[in-house]
């Protein structure tokens, strides 16, 4: 299963801000969207610099405390960006996550951004694809179709 797969069905769309939007803005994107992550991108959403989560916010508060929320997001965002390509498979995209311990990851064709998927989407599709071979193993078995 393909991560284009995913987009097909959740759409395109990448939550982003520039670098030059403040922390708290960050925060009013991230609730306004309901999502976990922001990109950071210079150039209207077209290409990632950064990518700017609720856990590097949740870190600097607690290491450099309120006035973190004044910062310009590029302060604090993480980068570069580990992205993926649509043609990249579901399993790969999780071990990725997996093994960089994030739960976020742009998805970048022909130089440009894509879409993004969550480790919920990942793991959704992933649940749906293992339960639906289940089906066709257990019907297999029991109608011999
Ligand atoms: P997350 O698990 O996505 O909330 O992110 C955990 C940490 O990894 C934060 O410092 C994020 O900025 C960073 N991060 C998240 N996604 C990515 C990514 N695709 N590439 C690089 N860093 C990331």
């Amino acid at each position: 299963l393909l991560i284009e797969r995913i987009l097909a069905r959740k759409g395109s769309d990448v939550a982003w801000v520039p670098p030059t939007a403040s922390v708290t803005e960050v925060l009013a994107t991230l609730r306004e969207r309901n999502v976990g992550a922001v990109v950071v991108s210079d150039d209207e959403g077209q290409t990632a610099a950064g990518i700017c989560s609720e856990r590097d916010v949740v870190r600097r508060l607690a290491a450099d405390g309120a006035g973190t929320l004044e910062l310009p997001v590029a302060e604090v965002m993480t980068s570069p960006v580990v992205t993926c390509e649509p043609n990249a498979t579901v399993e790969q995209t999780m071990a990725l996550m997996t093994e960089r311990r994030f739960r976020h990851v742009p998805v970048v064709h022909g130089g440009r951004l894509a879409g993004i998927v969550s480790i919920g989407d990942v793991v959704l599709s992933r649940v749906q694809e293992l339960s639906d071979e289940a089906k066709t193993l257990h019907d297999y078995i029991t109608t011999g179709r």
